[in-house]
């Protein structure tokens, strides 16, 4: 599976804890983005695999976000995957919004979804603008009053414990079609650490007990998930002799790549960019499409590491150690991640995001 990640406007949000590089950044001017679909479009010929695009990060805030959507609805060898999420911003600063939400319904998408962090302070705190809360929150009751499906995705942080009955009170007002619960993961991106402070224990698990359910999550599930995938519980697992070098050496059969608004497309999601393909308008369809089926798959990031420079196992544990031992992560992967920044290990990630966030 190809899937690759079309910047056309940048995000309104900085999220902390964001994995794919969102934030400010320049528009696509809207000649480039329908040349480039139409290249992808060329280039999803030469595989056979499943080939995607998916609009990124914030779409509505394009001007032209019709004409797009309406071009990456008519390709035929390559799908616009719809993730749908969306912080509301582009949208309900538009004049023009319910033109924007009939071209996503007319496109066949109608699902849409936002992520809570928290009450309206915290959660602006943390997406590092604000308003954003109030947004969000109408963006999706407005969304809902057109027709659309609306999924809330409630990102776990130390404020939910006291947050709970802010969260509850929202999900009874919009009453969303959907609920998740996700506990942020870790990745070698580079300002990855900054969320750090903002991590769950399971202090605040243990607090919330009872809303998860109101919540509608299965909340034995996440108590169990969450302790596995504390420091403490990902350590117990070292200790106990986990191979680790499933992570880092099993071959991924998904590639993710990433279009940047100047059109240059790179090897790796997002803000972990690790080859640059060149510019999608100019360069050979045919000598880029078998460059690109030569290349392993990288959608878990272990494949961001060279598995020759990786530290032992025990200079890993020892490493995380040192940290919080009760935060939680989404992953066990996230954690062992978390350990190899702490020891200052290199990626293959390109040095483009040093100077970003
Ligand atoms: S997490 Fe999503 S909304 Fe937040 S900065 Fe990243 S792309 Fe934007």
């Amino acid at each position: 599976m190809i899937n690759i990640d079309f910047l056309v406007a940048g995000c309104n949000t900085r999220c902390l804890h964001c994995y794919v590089n969102g934030g400010p950044a320049l528009l696509m001017p809207i000649e480039d983005v329908l040349l480039c679909i139409e290249k992808l479009e060329t280039l999803a010929q030469y595989f056979l695999n499943d080939t995607t695009f998916t609009l990124d990060h914030e779409p509505t805030n394009h001007p032209e976000i019709i004409r797009i959507l309406q071009a990456a609805s008519q390709t035929r060898y390559i799908k616009n995957y719809h993730h749908g999420m969306t912080t509301g911003v582009g949208l309900m600063r538009r004049q023009d919004k319910d033109a924007v939400i009939k071209a996503y319904y007319d496109c066949g998408y109608d699902t849409f979804g936002i992520t809570i962090h928290g009450n309206a302070p915290h959660h602006d705190e943390i997406v590092r603008r604000k308003g954003a809360y109030d947004t969000t929150v109408a963006a999706a009751t407005y969304l809902k009053s057109s027709g659309a499906n609306i999924e809330v995705s409630l990102m776990l942080n130390r404020f939910f414990a006291e947050d709970a009955s802010s969260i509850s009170a929202m999900l009874q007002q919009l009453e969303p079609n959907y609920i998740g619960f996700v506990s942020p993961i870790f990745t070698p991106h580079v300002h990855m650490k900054d969320f750090e402070p903002y991590r769950a224990s399971m202090e605040t698990v243990s607090a919330i007990r009872g809303y998860l359910s109101e919540w509608k999550q299965d909340e034995e599930a996440i108590l169990k998930a969450a302790e596995q995938n504390t420091i403490e519980g990902a350590v117990k697992r070292l200790i106990a002799g986990v191979d680790l070098s499933r992570l880092f050496d099993l071959e991924q059969d998904e590639l993710y790549l990433t279009l940047h608004p100047d059109c240059q497309l790179y090897v790796g999601n997002s803000g972990a960019e690790t080859q640059c393909l060149g510019d999608l308008r100019h360069i050979d369809l045919e000598e880029t499409a078998s460059i690109i089926k030569a290349l392993p798959g990288n959608r878990d990031y272990g494949a961001f590491y060279d598995p020759a420079i990786l530290p032992s196992t025990d200079a890993l544990t020892v490493a995380l150690e040192e940290l919080p031992q009760n935060l939680i992560y989404g992953d066990f992967e996230s954690v062992i991640y978390r350990g190899l920044t702490e020891l200052g290990v290199p990626t293959k990630i390109l040095a483009l995001n040093k100077c970003l966030q």
